[in-house]
């Protein structure tokens, strides 16, 4: 993560009247520096010894806040948690069915789908959502372990 993109999302948060807080300031830090998708809990955790006062409800509104600004997008996979990603350009995910990492797929966005969709329903189509699943390297390593 560049520096220039910290400062760019502190000055849009600036912009937008939102105070920068200390913890809003990490909350945000951390976001842009994690290449993870972590999830609220993960943020605060990674955050409680810096500021040991901060709750995890504190984590959540500022994540709502970094939402509403756009600078921090809310994905739901599955029924687990929600987990966040600042990377706001278009997309897609790989996830571990067994870890539940993901990693960022750049891959052109499927517009003809959308062109199509509309051709044939008649529908405004707004977006779409693609996942693709599997195993990560990590994971398969340690299953090749587990089978020697
Ligand atoms: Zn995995
Ligand atoms: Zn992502």
């Amino acid at each position: 993560m560049s520096k220039d993109k910290l400062q760019q999302a502190i000055d849009t948060l600036k912009k937008a009247g939102v105070r920068i807080t200390p913890q809003r300031h990490a909350v945000l830090e951390y976001l842009l520096t994690s290449m993870s998708h972590p999830t609220a809990d993960e943020i605060y955790r990674a955050l409680e010894g810096k500021f040991p006062n901060m709750s995890v409800a504190t984590v959540y509104n500022n994540l709502r806040i970094l939402k509403e600004i756009g600078l921090v997008r809310e994905l739901t996979y599955g029924d687990d948690s929600s987990r966040f990603d600042s990377n706001m350009n278009e997309h897609y995910h790989i996830i571990c069915n067994d870890c539940g990492k993901i990693v960022d797929f750049h891959y052109p966005t499927l517009d003809e789908i959308e062109s199509l969709a509309e051709k044939i329903s008649g529908f405004e189509i707004s977006h779409h959502r693609m996942e693709l699943y599997g195993k990560c390297a990590d994971c398969a390593e340690i299953s090749k372990k587990v089978e020697v």
